[in-house]
């Protein structure tokens, strides 16, 4: 562990962190994750099994040049049912401090991978920590742009948290130009606010979604809590068909050219 940071606040925690893995050779792309076997034994004595974290950096690393990776992790601290529990996994590696080791296996993931091909449009749709890939796919063609070898192509972001302070760490990539990345948040629990959906934020946006549905060059990407999956793609089948476009014809289409991703857990 080389770089630790946290975003807290009464009712999340969570941790940007950063593994340099030395001179072990650890090659990863944008859109996979790695298993993290947390030490230890479980209640029947058995060791714990890995939970998968998705990379949020680029494939040269958080650091260009360093053999290294981050993390963006939040603390478990209660089930989906909202029952206080300690995550192993998760509060293992939020306890974590710089100069600590970890055992690590993977990488995986040979379908949420970003598009090589220039002028391909990334479509990112997140909540959480499912921002992770997303923040790995933005930099890297931000890195790229920089040095004068990105081709185009639209990147376009929709992402949904509770609040805006729980937003994710999201370092630099949350001051970039509209030219380069077209941002959307949705916050679900802003004080006197209506509730918003990250499908509420796509639908604001059918017409350029309608666009972008239809250019065979478009890549989409859902990453985050499984309740959102449902929604998200409603959401798409809402703007296809609104536009006067088939849903069958263009989901079917999606899913055979690989070009609808869905991560969520
Ligand atoms: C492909 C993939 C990528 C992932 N990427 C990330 C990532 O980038 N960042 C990240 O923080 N997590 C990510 N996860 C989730 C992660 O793998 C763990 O499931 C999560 O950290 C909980 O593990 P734990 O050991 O702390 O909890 P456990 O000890 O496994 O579970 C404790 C209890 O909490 C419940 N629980 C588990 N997860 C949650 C949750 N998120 N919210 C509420 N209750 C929960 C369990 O059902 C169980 O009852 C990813 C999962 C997958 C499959």
């Amino acid at each position: 562990v080389t770089e630790v940071g946290q975003q807290v606040g009464h009712d999340y925690d969570t941790h940007h962190i950063v593994l340099d893995f030395g001179a072990m050779p650890f090659p990863v792309l944008e859109g996979q994750s790695i298993g993290i076997v947390p030490p230890g034994t479980d209640a029947q004595g058995r060791p714990h099994h890995p939970r998968q974290y998705s990379i949020a950096s680029p494939r040269n690393g958080e650091r260009p040049g360093y053999n290294n990776l981050s993390l963006t992790i939040k603390r478990v601290l209660e089930d989906h049912a909202g029952q206080p529990v300690r995550g192993v996994a998760s509060n293992f590696m939020c306890d974590l401090q710089v100069g600590d080791t970890v055992e690590v296996i993977g990488p995986f993931g040979t379908s949420f991978l970003m598009p090589n091909h220039p002028k391909s449009n990334i479509v990112m749709i997140c909540t959480g920590t499912g921002s992770a890939p997303m923040r790995a796919m933005t930099e890297w063609r931000r890195r790229l742009r920089q040095s004068g070898k990105f081709e185009g192509g639209k990147l376009m972001l929709f992402f949904g948290a509770r609040t805006q302070a729980e937003l994710p760490y999201f370092g630099p990539l949350q001051n970039l130009p509209r030219d380069f990345i077209d941002t959307h948040f949705a916050f679900s629990r802003e004080k006197n606010k209506a509730k918003r959906y990250v499908q509420d934020a796509m639908r604001e946006r059918a017409a350029d979604l309608a666009v972008l549905l239809q250019d065979p060059n478009t890549y989409f990407y859902v990453c985050g809590l499984k309740s959102m999956e449902e929604g998200v793609v409603l959401a798409l089948h809402d703007v296809a068909t609104q536009a006067g476009l088939n849903w069958d014809t263009i989901g079917a289409a999606l899913k055979r050219e690989g070009r609808l991703h869905l991560e969520t857990y």
